[in-house]
């Protein structure tokens, strides 16, 4: 039975990923942080499969926030895997005109509150299992003009992936990512700029945003036994760019 962790599970593309993973039987614990109203809908979606599901509030930039989690996880039975989802973008700025608290934020956000999640991951799986880490198409395009920091955060995801992955593979377990490039969710309007993914479509080599569903497509297929040889690398699901 397989027992999944998602963080950011509640909405966009970890929404996405909670759906399509509770179609194929996973049970479920998702973290969010403050949006309960969209946490009891995910949690109901998900339920209608059949599935057992919570959903636990916190900031995964406390301790506090990653052990609830696992917690919450370890009282549902033995945890199979961990996809790594939860992030954020403040702002789009370059980068001089970004206060220096909210490049450290960002960074906490991105980077080390998924380093102490994945940390805690390969603890409670022990041996077997899966961490999926959602970065970025950032990581490679640097986003001048946008986020080159939230960028550099998801730069450092990816490696993680690599170092991590290789660290545990002898425990049988494997560390991929996820690498979405413009996808339609929340995360544009609430940064402040709602017309970005309808802007910048036709950039993309496929001449559209994804949606959060094809992201979770690749999510569900790393987890799944039929990615069985892959680890410690990233997939990017981008649209060609
Ligand atoms: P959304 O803004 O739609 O959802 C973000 C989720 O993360 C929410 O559930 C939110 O909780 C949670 N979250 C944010 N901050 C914290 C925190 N401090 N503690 C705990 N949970 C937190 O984002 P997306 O679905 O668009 O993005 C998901 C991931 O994909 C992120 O890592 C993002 O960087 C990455 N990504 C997204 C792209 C896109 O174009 N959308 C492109 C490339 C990567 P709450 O609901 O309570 O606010």
């Amino acid at each position: 039975m397989a027992l999944t962790l998602v963080t950011g599970g509640t909405r966009g593309i970890g929404a996405a990923v909670a759906a399509r993973l509770a179609a194929e039987g996973h049970d479920l614990v998702l973290g969010y942080h403050r949006d309960a109203a969209s946490a009891a809908a995910t949690v109901a979606a998900v339920e209608a499969h059949g599935v057992r599901c919570v959903a636990v509030p916190g900031d995964l930039t406390t301790d506090a926030g990653i052990a609830a989690l696992f917690a919450a996880a370890a009282e549902l039975g033995e945890l199979t895997g961990v996809v790594n989802n939860a992030g954020a973008t403040y702002r789009f700025a370059p980068l001089a005109d970004t206060p220096a608290d909210e490049v450290r934020r960002t960074i906490d956000v991105n980077l080390t509150a998924p380093i102490l999640v994945a940390r805690a991951a390969v603890t409670a799986l022990g041996r077997g299992g899966v961490v999926v880490n959602i970065t970025s198409g950032a990581a490679t395009l640097g986003s001048p003009g946008e986020y080159v920091h939230y960028a550099a955060a998801k730069a450092g995801l990816d490696l993680v992936t690599r170092g991590l992955g290789l660290e545990v593979a002898e425990r049988g377990i494997r560390v991929v990512a996820v690498a979405p490039g413009l996808i339609a969710t929340d995360l544009h309007a609430t940064t402040g700029d709602p017309e970005r993914v309808e802007r910048m479509a036709p950039q993309i080599p496929l001449g559209r945003a994804g949606q959060p569903e094809e992201v979770a497509e690749a999510v569900a297929w790393l987890m799944s036994e039929q990615a069985s040889y892959v680890t410690a690398t990233t997939l990017r699901v981008a649209g060609g760019r």
